[in-house]
């Protein structure tokens, strides 16, 4: 048996709010964690890569996948389809490894429902303002205002969600930030549900105890 289970680290905000950046700077800060590469029907945006930063399908494709069971959970978000495969979730989980999701409120409430709950560590970033948020998306240059205004316009559906979540932090300082997420992560990993060998070690001190007695 491993030294401990997998979390299911779940990162979800308004777009715009820090996921991806702090997702990037989770996993350089421990490589161990597994990013769950989700599916999407939305096109790449310049730079992206396929099966890195997504896996780009078709709607036929994704539709496919939802159909046989390949998905964890899955959404429509934006006006496109979004879900996080099942396979590689397991096999890290399985292997004592974290994993980390990119995921809007309703995966994250797919997962906790589903039977790998118990072992989800959910945060929820907000933003400092809106005006900051609206700031964020434009400066990361990668959207048309068309998009911007859309994503703006679905904040509040996503902000609303807050408080069904493990943790929730005003993403205003990055290194802060980072730095709270790294202190939420290592406690979570010493959950009694996520150390399956605490059993055993328990009932030695307990052999050992009464031993002491005799
Ligand atoms: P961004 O959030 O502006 O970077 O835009 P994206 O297109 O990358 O993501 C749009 C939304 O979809 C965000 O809220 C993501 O967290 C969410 N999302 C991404 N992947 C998944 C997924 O696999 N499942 C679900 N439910 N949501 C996802
Ligand atoms: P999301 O994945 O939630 O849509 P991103 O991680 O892409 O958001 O962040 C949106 C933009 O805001 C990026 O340009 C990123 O560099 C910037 N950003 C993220 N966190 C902060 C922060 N604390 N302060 C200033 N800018 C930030």
């Amino acid at each position: 048996m491993q030294d401990r289970r997998g979390l299911l680290i779940i990162l979800s905000s308004p777009s715009g709010a820090g996921k991806s950046t702090l997702a990037k700077r989770m996993r350089e800060w421990d490589p161990s964690i597994v990013f769950s590469v989700s599916a999407t029907t939305r096109a790449p945006r310049p730079g992206e890569v396929d099966g890195q930063d997504y896996m780009f399908l078709s709607e036929t494709q994704f539709k496919h996948s939802v159909a046989e069971s390949e998905m964890l959970e899955h959404a429509h978000v934006f006006g496109n389809f979004y879900g996080s495969p099942k396979g590689p979730v397991r096999d890290a989980i399985n292997s004592g490894k974290d994993v980390l999701f990119d995921i809007d409120w309703q995966g994250a409430q797919q997962i906790r429902n589903s039977d790998l709950g118990a072992h989800t560590l959910s945060i929820f970033l907000l933003p400092p303002s809106i005006t900051e948020l609206r700031r964020r998306l434009e400066s990361r240059g990668q959207d048309t205002a068309e998009t911007i205004s859309k994503r703006m316009q679905k904040s509040w559906d996503e902000i609303s969600h807050w408080d069904g979540y493990d943790f929730v932090l005003v993403n205003e300082n990055l290194d802060e930030t980072e730095e709270r997420l790294k202190s939420i992560v290592n406690a979570a990993r010493l959950r009694r549900s996520q150390q399956p060998k605490l059993t055993e070690h328990v009932r030695k001190l307990q052999d050992e105890f009464e031993r002491g007695q005799e």
